[in-house]
């Protein structure tokens, strides 16, 4: 397996963005997307995967920080989509389950090295649902027939919605059921179970820190070159906002 060149970096400067609620709808039982507008919306250059870091209102007054995936934009529309995970009531969920048309945000972005390398014979996403709107949004966009194998961690089986992509796509869900959100090897085990294609592969992990950490752990064993693996930890239980890098 040969060396790929890695994925961009994010920039160092973010640009800002004043962005306003015109709607809100779950799209799933435990996940409400939120489409905003903005001026100059139509200018906003990003890559499917990369993200927003968006000033979220906190309870005890002032914002914090929290990195949300860019779903889609429609630029002439000037709409662009973000899809939340209710996964609790902490500030996120509860912004978005409250928005609405009016409602503004400040974002900074976009960031994040987690697109597509077009070089690659093969990509391999494994996720949490936290990852899923850049996987969705990633495989919206890759050429027909580009070949993805993915292990997908849900909640429940309600949360197996169709992914649309002219991919060859191959993917497994794996519903966590009675465990809780966190470090598992729900993921792990199934990755265990896959052989690696021939060819350049490019692995995309995005999920629970410790979780990505092990993903990747065992990739670079099974001989995934490290500059092939973009992995970054979204949330880890007891962290707040953020993201760890998973780099090791
Ligand atoms: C680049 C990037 C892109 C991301 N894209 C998305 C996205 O598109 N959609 C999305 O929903 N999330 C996404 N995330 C994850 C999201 O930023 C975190 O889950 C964030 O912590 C949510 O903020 P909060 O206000 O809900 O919780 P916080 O106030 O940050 O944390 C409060 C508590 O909730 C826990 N917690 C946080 N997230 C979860 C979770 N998912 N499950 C269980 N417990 C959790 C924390 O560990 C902490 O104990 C992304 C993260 C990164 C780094």
């Amino acid at each position: 397996m040969t060396d790929m060149p890695t994925t961009p970096a994010s920039r160092p400067t973010l640009d800002e963005w004043l962005l306003s609620v015109v709607e809100a709808f779950d799209v799933e039982p435990r996940l409400r997307r939120v489409v905003f507008t903005a001026d100059a919306l139509d200018q906003l250059d990003y890559r499917p995967g990369q993200a927003l870091v968006l000033r979220m209102p906190l309870p005890e007054g002032g914002t914090g920080r929290r990195d949300y995936t860019i779903r889609g934009l429609d630029r002439q529309a000037k709409r662009l989509a973000i899809d939340f995970v209710l996964h609790g009531s902490t500030p996120a969920p509860n912004w978005a389950r409250a928005a609405q048309a009016g409602d503004t945000l400040l974002a900074l972005g976009p960031r994040g090295r987690s697109v597509i390398a077009p070089q690659a014979d093969w990509h391999l996403f494994c996720v949490d649902e936290t990852g899923m709107p850049a996987l969705r949004h990633m495989l919206e966009t890759v050429p027909a027939g580009t070949i993805v194998h993915a292990l997908i961690e849900t909640a429940s089986a309600q949360d197996e919605t169709p992914i649309e992509t002219a991919a060859a796509l191959t993917r497994s869900w794996l519903a966590r059921g009675d465990i809780p959100a966190g470090p598992n090897a729900l993921v792990l085990e199934a990755l265990r179970a896959l052989p690696l294609s021939a060819g350049r592969g490019q692995a995309h992990l995005m999920g629970e820190t410790s979780n990505v950490r092990s993903w990747r752990h065992h990739l670079v064993q099974a001989g995934l070159p490290k500059t092939a693996i973009t992995s970054e930890g979204y949330w880890r239980p007891g962290r707040i906002g953020g993201h760890d890098h998973v780099d090791d």
